[in-house]
């Protein structure tokens, strides 16, 4: 199932993590939420995949271990989601749609 498009009207942000907000609730290590503002990234959903990684041009993400999630045991953390230029080529590469970009 794709990350859901209109998360942010049914989560709630409940931590930072390396300048972006985590959405939740979360229960680690087994259900992480959705990490990202601008770009997110929906921990749960993510297999580690790597496609995102090789195809942003600006070096939005970066791998994040989470050892224990059912999914995979590293995720593509929006750590510079600043930097997004919305080419939107991450949000087409993800095999498992579980990436969101939102336009400013
Ligand atoms: S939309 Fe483009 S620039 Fe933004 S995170 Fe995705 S691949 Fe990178």
């Amino acid at each position: 199932m794709p990350i859901d498009p209109e998360f942010k009207s049914k989560m709630q942000v409940v931590e930072q993590h390396e300048g972006h907000p985590v959405w939740g609730p979360i229960e680690p290590p087994s259900k992480l939420g959705i990490h990202g503002e601008k770009v997110a990234v929906d921990f749960d959903i993510c297999i580690a995949d790597g496609a995102c990684i090789d195809v942003c041009p600006v070096g939005v993400f970066e791998w994040f271990d989470t050892p224990g999630h059912p999914a995979s045991e590293k995720k593509a953390d929006p750590v510079n989601e600043d930097q997004c230029i919305f080419c939107l080529a991450c949000e087409t590469a993800c095999p498992v749609e579980a990436i969101k970009v939102f336009m400013e």
